[in-house]
């Protein structure tokens, strides 16, 4: 086995959101993530869980930079070893993000390749033949031709939608990628195909993934390590095999106990 490369470090981060009344007064603070710390390797996937409300997006959002952290830090460990703190131009474009529901944020009046060569826009890539060439080079590793580029969001399936999410994720070159949920809204066999497509893309690019989920069976198909979110906090973490083999957290006892159960009412209240 090859020694893991870290690639990003989040270092007691907390976050607390305040409800403010019109007058500007706080109301009430909501602590959804505290004290969390984790690292991120190349080429590896480590698996966020816990139910709705946890904190497993808020925890994403930061280390993608999106929100700053009320407390704590994220580094981002560039390829020639240089750590830089996250929210910098060059952190940025090391972590890209793929959501739940991709067709929110696709602009539905614009083709694919345009979608993708704004993506590019944000992190300053300007010449023309240079984003020709990655928008070509990210859709042909999801799978999809020039033909498609020249498509609206609508044209395509739900499956299909989230490989176009990937694409634009790829697009700008990135060694992490933050998976919200990614397919939680897909069929159960358009699911694994999305999955397979990601552990392809680690295998080919070496890339770091933190794959926020509620379902456990996706964590053992997937992850390498997880860390078990409760209440803004990581309750327990360990590789994935031993986690399945040996939970230590009452928490992720109740969580592992509730995996075979496919009943869809037990399995919408632990969706997240
Ligand atoms: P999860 O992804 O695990 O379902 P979230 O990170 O989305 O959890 O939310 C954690 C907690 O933080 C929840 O109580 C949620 O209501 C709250 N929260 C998340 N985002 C915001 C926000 N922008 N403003 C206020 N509260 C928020
Ligand atoms: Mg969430």
């Amino acid at each position: 086995m090859t020694h893991d490369r870290t690639v990003l470090e989040a270092r007691n981060l907390s976050k607390t959101f305040a409800s403010r009344s019109f007058l500007g007064r706080t109301v009430s603070e909501t602590k959804a993530v505290n004290d969390v710390s984790l690292s991120l390797s190349a080429g590896k996937t480590y698996a966020l869980v816990g139910e709705s409300g946890s904190g497993k997006s808020t925890t994403g959002r930061l280390l993608q930079g999106l929100i700053s952290p009320t407390a704590g830090d994220v580094r981002v460990i560039g390829a020639d070893g240089i750590s830089s703190e996250q929210s910098t131009a060059r952190a940025n474009r090391d972590v890209q993000m793929i959501f739940q529901d991709p067709y929110s944020s696709l602009n539905p009046r614009r083709r694919i390749r345009s979608i993708l060569e704004e993506s590019l826009r944000i992190i300053g890539e300007r010449g023309s033949k240079v984003l020709r060439t990655r928008v070509d080079e990210a859709l042909s590793a999801v799978g999809f031709s020039d033909e498609h580029a020249q498509r609206y969001p609508h044209e395509f399936s739900g499956g299909q939608r989230q490989r176009i999410g990937i694409a634009r994720a790829l697009v700008a070159s990135p060694r992490i990628i933050i998976c919200d949920e990614p397919v939680s809204a897909l069929d159960v066999s358009i699911q694994a195909q999305i999955l397979n497509l990601l552990r392809k893309l680690q295998a080919d690019l070496g890339l770091a993934y933190l794959f926020i989920t509620h379902d456990m069976s996706v964590v053992r198909y997937l992850a390498h390590r997880v860390g078990v979110m409760h209440q803004g906090q990581i309750v327990e973490e360990a590789d994935t095999a031993d986690l399945f083999a040996d939970p230590q957290h009452d928490y992720t006892k109740r969580l592992l106990s509730s995996v075979p159960i496919h009943h869809p009412s037990q399995r919408t209240t632990a969706k997240g």
